[in-house]
């Protein structure tokens, strides 16, 4: 088992040995994919941009940009749902100058 921490040491993600991401909530290794948002900008700062957001059932597109994980820049989510706990939670990547932060948003 491999588990990534932030600078506080905080657990940001933990992969089982064979390389299977786990809930953060319950350590289950069923996780399914639901949706995918990914975030474009104009240019850094600007509130409107290219948001893309797709499920199985529908893709919708819009100039903006709410749910960015980036307050500034760029980013992606990848949304999924525990077999186990049957919880819904976000994978967020999000760019912040020139580093991409990892983070899970329950
Ligand atoms: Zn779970």
């Amino acid at each position: 088992m491999r588990t990534y921490n932030n600078a506080t040491e905080e657990k940001i993600m933990t992969l089982n040995e064979d390389g299977e991401l786990l809930c953060p909530k319950c350590s289950g290794n069923y996780l399914h994919q639901r949706g995918v948002g990914v975030y474009f900008r104009d240019k850094e700062d600007s509130e409107f941009g290219i948001n893309v957001n797709v499920t199985k059932e529908v893709t919708h597109t819009t100039r903006y940009l709410t749910g960015n994980p980036s307050p500034r820049r760029d980013g992606f989510i990848a949304t999924f749902m525990c077999e186990f706990c049957q919880s819904y939670v976000k994978l967020c990547f999000a760019q912040h100058k020139g580093h991409t932060q990892v983070s899970w948003e329950e």
